[in-house]
């Protein structure tokens, strides 16, 4: 082992390193030299062969062993992105293609966005005939397709983090096997953290009736190829529970300080599941600072999840200042997606938040849910990158061995599949349940969106998509429904309100919350509050983010998230893009709030829920499947309970709450939906 790894000797501040060689004479090894130390650099020469002699090439190694940010600059290095040629690499996380792609310019010493350039949805850091190099999420290498079906723009795509079986991965997977047989030239390769590599080579293996003479003409080999980097993580000690925890961020907020307490320097990465808990736990440990300082002081506190402004983002990357101890506060994004330097401890409460669906009664949910062993075990390798070290899981041995499942359920198996239909429609695939999947969707699930898409008008009856309708939905990258509701709304003259509220509903939350100023931001709340619900309230506060002149200080001051507000903008002006290159209408309502109510209605009357009328305790039923849901507290309709309303989603916690909740008229369901709420109607007169 290399000592000069002993998490001492970082890079400098992301920012402060322009170019790969003027780094060696500060002290710091060259990036170069780090290059080298990766475990994946034995392997270079090994994984540029195969892939030149291989249509497929799955790669298998630990976290942090450098497949992400090394394999494709020696491609790049081995000639593939020349003659105007792209390399893609595909991640399932937003945040983890913007960091990947800023540490590869960064180590090639470029500017992002030149040669090495990233695009996530609603943001494009490439430049044309300059990007080389190009990261960007599944999802949007999916949309990418339905310009240029065979992705001709691309000599080698390699799709990572296979083995968190994202739904657009899955799609894209199955999508890239089909292109292969049409451009027997273009090279993929698979990269992931555990996964059973003979399964997905068996899935890119072509069946034995059907030869590919292509790729033998041309000298390929068809036969996947499989290469497993040996990594050299270090021991880690793992501690279970001794008795089951009944708050975990309570306990995990404990242990953080116990291992501060008694162990010896180190950084603690600690695994929650989401912007709520995570803010909760950093709360916690800066109350414990202010209180009782001698237990945590030396503890920088960093909270990592999607949607957490950039620079802050950035500081979790940052070498840890002497005498200090970091501590991550995390979702399960440093489960495999990023590296983190220098952590020594973890701590894994054990959940995370996952799609579920449920065919039967429409519901999607995200709801926090136990792991499985195979994200325990990731996350406690997390702990033994630099040296060894320790992990404590905030659950019974007894749990781990016979409550958590072996291996997690694709995300296809657990998720509505209406954008999936919408995109595979879009680009021809009509027989969907035949598809070449790497994991079956259910049937359920899939006749349930045929069903909606039917009822949005987006599908016809020959299950083909509808023109113009259909087509323009699919051009929009967002949820159906929103698309559904951005579509209606040129119709009814009220684009330019719908589009800020689908923007509105595109960021996490405008909203500042936590513990502590719960009170003072309901009443900043209050201010805007209207009526009709959430969606007019965010015309309200997107009126008086206007007339303030953007400014900060009126967010801060109304409780509003200004890096939010500012996402708004950006997503507004895109979709009106959007919206104008598919024919749609710009125009304004002004005060005619009665027009973008019935917008919204038709892109969400399947959301449809009533107040049950004996109810004290504000439960509604889904018209749906008789569904019990309650009005969420964030919602400006919480406690107001009207009778009649539509949601925009579900989460669930200890009840399904509605969030982004707004007031109907029954009526409009059956204008909206005929077809819909035909068999409901009796049920809609009362
Ligand atoms: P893998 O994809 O195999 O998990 P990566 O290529 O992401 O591995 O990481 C390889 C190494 O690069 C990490 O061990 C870490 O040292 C370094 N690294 C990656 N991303 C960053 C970053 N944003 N800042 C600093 N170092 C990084
Ligand atoms: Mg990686």
């Amino acid at each position: 082992v290399d000592d000069e790894e002993g998490g001492v000797l970082f890079l400098p501040g992301s920012n402060s390193l322009s170019s790969s060689s003027s780094s060696s004479g500060y002290g710091y090894v060259s990036i170069e030299k780090q290059r080298q130390r990766l475990p994946v650099y034995k392997y270079r020469n090994a994984i540029l062969y195969l892939v030149e002699t291989h249509a497929t090439t799955i790669i298998v190694g630990e976290t942090g062993s450098g497949k992400t940010t090394q394999i494709p600059q020696y491609l790049i290095e081995a000639g593939w992105a020349a003659g105007g040629r792209l390399i893609a690499c595909t991640q399932p996380r937003r945040l983890a293609v913007q960091a990947v792609a800023s540490r590869v310019s960064q180590e090639m010493g470029v500017q992002l966005g030149e040669q090495v350039g990233y695009t996530i949805r609603f943001e494009d850091v490439t430049k044309q005939d300059v990007t080389a190099l190009k990261f960007l999420t599944d999802g949007v290498l999916l949309r990418e397709m339905m310009a240029d079906p065979l992705l001709t723009k691309y000599s080698v795509i390699m799709v990572d983090e296979a083995h968190e079986r994202s739904i657009s991965t899955d799609i894209l997977l199955g999508l890239l096997k089909k292109i292969q047989r049409r451009r027997p030239e273009l090279r993929l390769i698979i990269a992931s953290a555990t996964i059973e590599a003979k399964s997905m080579a068996d899935f890119f293996r072509p069946r034995k009736k059907r030869r590919e003479p292509k790729n033998e003409e041309i000298g390929l080999k068809v036969e996947p190829a499989i290469l497993s980097v040996e990594g050299r993580g270090f021991n880690v000690q793992i501690n279970f529970a001794e008795e089951p925890v009944h708050d975990y961020v309570q306990a995990a907020v404990s242990t953080v300080l116990s291992i501060h307490e008694r162990e010896s320097t180190g950084d603690i990465l600690v695994f929650l599941t989401g912007q709520d808990d995570i803010d909760a736990a950093v709360h916690l440990l800066n109350e414990d600072m202010q209180t009782n300082g001698k237990h945590s002081s030396g503890l920088v506190i960093l909270p990592l999840y999607s949607g957490l402004p950039r620079a802050e983002q950035e500081l979790v990357f940052s070498p840890t200042l002497r005498g200090k101890r970091k501590v991550v506060i995390s979702t399960n994004i440093a489960e495999t997606s990023l590296t983190l330097e220098g952590i020594v401890y973890v701590v894994d409460t054990g959940f995370s938040k996952q799609r579920f669906y449920n065919p039967i009664s429409d519901i999607e949910n995200l709801v926090v849910a136990p792991i499985s062993r195979a994200s325990a075990r990731q996350r406690a390798g997390r702990a033994g990158r630099v040296r060894p070290g320790k992990c404590y899981r905030l659950y019974t041995e007894e749990y781990f061995l016979n409550h958590m499942s072996n291996e997690g359920t694709p995300e296809i198996q657990r998720s509505n599949l209406v954008s999936c239909v919408i995109q595979l429609k879009a680009l021809g695939i009509d027989n969907i349940l035949g598809f070449d999947w790497p994991a079956s969707p259910s049937p359920e699930a899939m006749i349930r969106a045929l069903e909606v898409l039917y009822s949005l008008g987006i599908l016809d009856d020959d299950a083909k998509l509808t023109s113009p309708t259909g087509f323009q939905v699919a051009e929009i990258p967002l949820d159906p429904m929103i698309s559904k509701m951005i579509i209606a709304s040129s119709q009814l003259g009220c684009s330019e309100e719908i589009i800020t509220i689908a923007a509105v509903l595109s960021v996490q939350s405008i909203w500042i919350s936590g513990r502590g100023i719960q009170k003072d931001s309901d009443e900043a709340k209050l201010r805007f509050a209207a009526a009709e619900g959430d969606h007019v309230t965010f015309l309200n506060v997107y009126k008086g983010f206007h007339q303030s002149g953007k400014s900060s200080q009126w967010c801060h001051k109304n409780y509003v998230n200004y890096h939010a507000m500012k996402k708004v903008l950006e997503v507004r002006e895109q979709l009106k893009r959007i919206a104008q290159r598919i024919g749609l209408v710009l125009k304004s309502c002004e005060s005619d709030m009665q027009m973008v109510k019935k917008a919204v209605t038709a892109g969400f009357f399947a959301n449809a829920c009533r107040l049950e009328a004996y109810s004290h305790n504000g439960m509604y039923k889904t018209l749906r499947g008789s569904e019990e849901v309650y009005v969420h507290p964030s919602s400006v309709l919480f406690r107001v309970n009207p009778k009649w309303v539509i949601y925009n989603s579900l989460v669930s916690t200890d009840r399904q709450y509605m969030r982004n909740v707004m007031t109907i008229d029954p009526s409009w369901l059956l204008e909206a939906a005929p077809h819909f709420y035909k068999l409901q109607q009796p049920n809609l007169l009362h």
